[in-house]
């Protein structure tokens, strides 16, 4: 069986980073969209051309992209995998997608996480963010600083500000998510499958909550 967990959540609030943490430690697959549209983009295939201006500007991607995208790693995905969806679905019409996409590869959206964080974290966890341009890596200024200051762990390129995290874009994303994103919670708690992570804590404090909560 191929099961999806979907991670929820405003922009900041973690989903990439906890992802990301408990995927290595269970062998769970992390499937940032965020992350291979970023690929997409420098490479200049087609869905990155596509996508480049949307995501310049903080708005969203058209589902079709993505829709290709999520069918394609579905179908290559081998049987069985536990694959931690971060940032898809990010609209209803995402989330319905989702279900046929899912059900055409095998598949099954087992959970959907909610990890939950005030605006305020959000705003300062968003500032401080810095990612690897070369091989995808997250850090933080303050709560998950590399060791060298500016410099990835994994890999050694320079951390760089991700083009929508600029303090006007910011702004723009949090409002996307509140109208496009936000009804996507009402879609799993309908189907009996929401389950919420108070992730207000430490990246590791979250990780290991998440990690409880998929090991249920
Ligand atoms: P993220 O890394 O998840 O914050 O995603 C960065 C950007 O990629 C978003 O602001 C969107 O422009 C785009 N994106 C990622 N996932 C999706 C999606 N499921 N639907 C539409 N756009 C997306």
């Amino acid at each position: 069986m191929k099961n999806i967990v979907v991670f929820l959540g405003a922009p900041g609030a973690g989903k990439g980073t906890a992802a990301a943490a408990v995927a290595a430690r269970t062998g769970a697959r992390h499937v940032s969209t965020g992350a291979m549209l970023r690929d997409a983009v420098a490479r200049g295939t087609p869905a990155g051309l596509e996508a480049k201006g949307h995501m310049e500007s903080g708005g969203l991607v058209p589902d079709e992209v993505l829709y290709r995208m999520i069918a394609e790693l579905l179908a290559e995905t081998p049987d069985p995998a536990t694959l931690f969806f971060d940032g898809f679905p990010r609209n209803e019409a995402q989330a319905e997608k989702l279900e046929q996409l899912a059900a055409e590869s095998g598949a099954t959206v087992a959970s959907a996480l909610l990890l939950d964080v005030s605006r305020e974290a959000l705003l300062e966890r968003l500032g401080g963010r810095r990612v690897c341009p070369k091989c995808g890596a997250g850090f933080h200024v303050k709560s998950l600083p590399p060791k060298v200051d500016g410099v990835c762990d994994a890999c050694g390129a320079a951390l760089v500000v991700r083009a929508d995290d600029r303090p006007e874009t910011i702004a723009h994303r949090l409002e996307v998510y509140e109208s496009a994103t936000a009804p996507v919670i009402g879609f799993y708690e309908r189907a009996g499958k929401l389950r919420r992570v108070d992730a207000s804590g430490s990246a590791a404090e979250v990780a290991a909550l998440v990690e409880a909560e998929v090991s249920r």
